[in-house]
């Protein structure tokens, strides 16, 4: 049997309380089994339904808790298998969405086209929607929990509206029903609830005008610890060729981070590994703990744990140790299995490996 990598627990230098260095998390969604749903896809169709579908998503929901605490992480998620999508998963429990008649939109700029549910009433949660999944994590792991929503920018970015003809008018209705079941999620138990935002990394300039302050509004009154996902999208080939178009260095970032330094979300999680995002970025989010991307979701060559130490002590630079969090770049969805088991080990031992390197750093 291979040795277990328990990660051992640090007083930091820079404070007096206990801390742990460099905690591991991934930054929300899994690949499903290929038994629950079509593999390697975004949109996979599920392979059974009814009570079976529900209870399969809860099987797999529990191999992937197990497989995220036998490579040695720290704060667990659900891997996003009772979602097909993880904006449309939200929207299906809304009121005031028509999915029956869905149109063709260009999302992200243009940069793919989806079809999508339309907004044509005033928006409303019809009950729950993560209950189930977010209880039954909590019931299933000792560790800290982390639950993921969409943000309320990206929602607004991937569905058509038909009725409230004003994109912040509608993101703060969305922020609105985010914050209900957040607030929700929380009382389930729920540590940290992170949104994502992959949208702030396209329209940088309504990020930082009204983008943040929506986010703020769907974290109204949360006392855990709440974070924002940025990333540049999944490993799917419209991303790799909308990427080779951003040049040597991708600066999006450098526009939102100073207006999320000066909000109340706690943790911000970036693309680093193998992308073109300079890492002095980092620098804009004094304050904040920052999840830094050190594993590539868009190759299914598995990370060394040399590779993810270097990448941690890079950001080093940028970042104080304790604000440290080692992540994903995006989500691990469209991979293999094989390949996303690999990649949460080597998340792990890298962490570890850099605990050695930098602890006295
Ligand atoms: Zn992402």
């Amino acid at each position: 049997m291979p040795p277990r990598l328990v990660p051992p627990t640090f007083f930091s230098n820079d404070s007096a309380s206990l801390l742990t260095m460099f905690n591991t998390t991934i930054a929300g969604s899994l690949p499903k089994p290929a038994w629950l749903a079509e593999p390697e896809k975004l949109w996979p169709r599920w392979k059974a339904e009814g009570a079976d579908l529900a209870q399969a998503k809860l099987d797999a929901t529990l191999l992937w808790i197990k497989a995220q605490e036998d490579a040695g992480l720290d704060v667990i998620g659900d891997g996003e298998q009772s979602r097909q999508h993880f904006v449309h998963g939200f929207l299906e429990q809304v009121e005031g969405i028509d999915f029956e008649h869905k149109v063709e939109m260009g999302i992200r700029n243009d940069r793919y086209k989806a079809m999508v549910p339309q907004v044509v009433a005033p928006l409303k949660l019809k009950g729950r929607v993560h209950a189930t999944e977010a209880r039954f994590l909590r019931a299933h792991t000792q560790r800290r929990i982390k639950f993921t929503l969409p943000g309320p920018m990206t929602i607004v970015d991937t569905v058509a509206d038909r009725f409230y003809g004003d994109r912040v008018k509608m993101a703060m209705a969305f922020a609105e029903l985010l914050n209900e079941e957040a607030l929700a999620l929380q009382a389930d138990g729920v540590d940290v609830i992170q949104f994502d935002e992959p949208a702030f990394n396209v329209y940088m300039a309504e990020a930082a005008d009204w983008g943040v302050q929506a986010l703020e509004r769907a974290a109204q009154g949360l006392t855990c610890t709440t974070a924002v996902h940025i990333c540049y999208g999944y490993g799917i080939q419209a991303n790799i060729d909308w990427k080779k178009t951003l040049g040597t260095e991708w600066r999006q970032y450098e526009k939102v981070f100073p207006a999320l330094a000066a909000s109340s979300i706690d943790q911000v999680s970036l693309e680093c590994i193998h992308s073109q995002v300079p890492a002095e970025l980092m620098a804009l989010l004094k304050g904040k703990d920052v999840m830094v991307g050190v594993i590539d979701v868009a190759s299914e060559q598995v990370e060394t744990a040399e590779e993810v130490a270097d990448t941690i002590g890079r950001a080093l630079q940028f970042v104080p140790r304790q604000h440290l969090i080692a992540c994903t770049n995006c989500g691990l969805a469209p991979m293999t299995r094989a390949a996303a088991e690999g990649k949460l080990h080597a998340l792990a031992a890298g962490a570890a490996l850099a605990r050695e390197r930098y602890a006295a750093a």
